[in-house]
């Protein structure tokens, strides 16, 4: 019998951000807060800081599909949280990747620019996201700047970038905290065709990792077998309050507070 139950796994396939703000790290912290067990799988280093990105090298093809191999053949694989992937080979190493997941939730947030507007990947590797991740994603989490890429609409609003992109998904949530409105409006559209619109209050300033919080702490939902949609509101519910306690550790955008100060005790 097993006497050492474990927590929910979600294999992370996303890059790692040195200053710790968002990529991998924003995962496990998101994660750890979900009581879920981060499987980290590194698809792209980058430079950056809390300012800016600077550089990013995407990982060869092969180390990817080893590491991910890894951990699908020795652990419980609950969800998949894919984040930046960098391009379009590696759009292609997801797809087998999941392959061998057939029936695991996957949330897809669809990375293409860091906080601070460098990029993390070619407008190209977004359309290759459309075309062949977003039809197997149990959610795409762009936010609207990432919409209006995808659906190729440079001033679309959230509307009709959905009605542009829905044809690809399953469901999607496009987020809006990039917007200039007074409230944030996240809107969540359903393959059923109905909508679901989640209003919050906007925060001052900037954040650094705020669209891998959201994307991880919704895998780690659906990795514990919540409903979509609650599974939603329990995620931008927990983001905002991350962004709220948010810390200012550099000279950039604020880095979300995903774990209580006191959690290594
Ligand atoms: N993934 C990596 C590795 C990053 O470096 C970044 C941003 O810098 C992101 C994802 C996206 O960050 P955000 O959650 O701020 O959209």
């Amino acid at each position: 019998m097993n006497s050492h139950p474990s927590r929910p796994v979600v294999l992370c396939l996303s890059g790692h951000d040195p200053s710790g703000g968002a990529g991998l790290q924003a995962d496990i912290e998101a994660l750890l807060a979900q009581g879920c067990h981060a499987a980290p799988t590194v698809t792209a280093l980058t430079v950056q800081d809390t300012v800016n990105v600077s550089d990013f090298r995407v990982l060869d093809r092969d180390w990817v599909l080893a590491q991910a191999r890894a951990v699908i053949a020795d652990l419980p694989v609950a969800a998949v949280k894919l984040g930046m992937l960098g391009s379009v080979e590696m759009v292609e190493t997801v797809l087998e990747i999941m392959q061998a997941l057939p029936d695991v939730p996957l949330v897809c947030d669809p990375v293409l620019r860091a906080g601070g507007g460098g990029a993390l990947g070619k407008d190209d590797v977004g359309y290759a996201m459309r075309e062949r991740l977003l039809p197997i994603a149990a959610v795409a989490t762009p936010n609207l700047p990432e919409a209006r890429i995808l659906a190729e609409l440079p001033e679309g609003s959230a509307d009709q970038c959905a009605e542009k992109l829905l044809p690809f998904c399953q469901n999607l949530l496009i987020t809006g905290g990039h917007g200039d409105e007074e409230q944030i409006h996240n809107r969540l559209y359903l393959r059923d065709g109905s909508r679901h619109d989640f209003t919050c209050v906007r925060l001052p300033g900037g954040y650094h990792g705020s669209g891998c919080t959201l994307a991880s702490t919704l895998a780690g939902r659906l990795a514990h077998g919540e409903g979509l949609v609650s599974a939603v509101r329990t995620a931008l519910d927990y983001t905002w309050r991350t962004l709220r306690d948010a810390e200012a550790p550099g000279r950039g955008q604020f880095v979300p507070r995903r774990l209580p100060l006191d959690f290594c005790g």
